[in-house]
């Protein structure tokens, strides 16, 4: 194995919950380990307000004050870690594989993918417009500009339920549009939304268009779209918040790992082996399924031990 300073036994990138769990147990397995944690390090739980159901917290944890925790853990087992995005990555020519900031280069003989996966907008015209001006997809980092306002959340699953929830404690009111009246969100999550004297549940809308007050430029309303008779009616409101689910960060990784039709990395059954030799998947970037900061910290540990052992056949 090579000494040079830039080269690692395995390089991490991703800073969620499977990104720090895959550091933790390469630092503790006393691996050469980078983590490079993107320029947002963290993760989806930074966005996140309590996280109720990561067991050691009875009373709950904050998102960002968990992530932090993970964090200090890797870093205490001698894990580097860098805050910047992996810009480049050349795995398919094999070890050692090739990963690059804008500032650095970097080898490594085991690659952990961990890159987690991010909000997914509406893709209509107007949101474009009036993101940062009453469209967002974080309740968490905006909830806080809609004082005394009326919002209104967009999804069925529990992000939608956990956004419409927390907004309560700004908003007037909350109005959640769902496109049928089937709820993907636990039943824990929607009947608490349900109950909200705030909250105001809407099936079968979606919104065709947003528009804007002409003063200000902000979010004024939307034409909402009934999908039971296709009539379409203005909806006075000042925010809205876009929870309907996520992409999986795998860009980089196109035309060299195996990707399913969602665009998420395909690893061997039950393992974290990617198609490539060496490179392992961890957390929401290979999960469309379970989606959830237990599973993904699990899903970073199994890559880390499958890094491991991988590592031990070299020598
Ligand atoms: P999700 O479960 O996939 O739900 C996405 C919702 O958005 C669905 O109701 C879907 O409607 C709707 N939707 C998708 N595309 C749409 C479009 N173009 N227009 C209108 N509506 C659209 O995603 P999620 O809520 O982000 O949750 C992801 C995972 O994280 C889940 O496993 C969830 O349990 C977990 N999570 C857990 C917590 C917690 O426990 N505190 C909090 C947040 C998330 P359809 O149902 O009609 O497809």
């Amino acid at each position: 194995m090579t000494k040079d300073k830039n080269h690692y036994d395995v390089i991490i990138i991703g800073s969620g919950p499977a990104g720090y769990t895959a550091a933790i147990y390469c630092g503790r397995a006393n691996l050469k380990t980078l983590v490079l944690e993107g320029t947002q390090r963290g993760g989806q739980l930074m966005i996140t307000t309590d996280v109720e159901n990561f067991p050691g917290f009875p009373e709950g944890i904050a998102g960002p004050d968990l992530m932090e925790q993970f964090r200090k853990q890797a870093e205490r087992f001698g894990a580097e870690l860098i805050t910047k995005d992996a810009e480049e990555a050349v795995l398919t020519k094999g070890r050692p594989f090739r990963v690059g900031t804008s500032a650095e280069k970097y080898t490594s003989d085991t690659v952990i993918v961990a890159t987690g996966a991010t909000a997914r907008f509406l893709g209509i015209p107007s949101e474009e417009n009036f993101k940062g001006k009453g469209v967002s997809a974080c309740a968490t980092c905006d909830g806080f500009f809609f004082k005394e306002k009326e919002v209104a959340v967009v999804g069925g699953g529990d992000s939608a339920m956990e956004e419409a929830l927390f907004l309560t404690k700004f908003a007037t009111k909350v109005h959640i549009f769902h496109r049928r009246d089937f709820f993907r969100a636990s039943k824990i999550m929607t009947d608490r939304a349900k109950e909200h004297p705030k909250i105001e549940i809407h099936t079968f809308k979606v919104i065709d268009e947003i528009y804007g007050d002409e003063k200000t430029g902000a979010v004024a309303g939307v034409k909402l779209k009934d999908l039971q008779n296709n009539s379409i009616a203005d909806f006075p409101i000042q925010g809205i918040f876009v929870a309907i689910g996520h992409d999986p960060n795998t860009k980089l990784f196109e035309g060299q790992l195996d990707l399913d039709e969602n665009k998420y990395i395909y690893t061997k059954c039950g393992k974290s082996a990617t198609g490539i030799d060496g490179v392992f998947a961890a957390g929401d970037v290979k999960d469309s399924y379970y989606r959830q900061a237990i599973t993904a910290a699990g899903s970073g540990a199994m890559a880390a031990i499958e890094a491991e052992r991988y590592l031990e056949t070299l020598h």
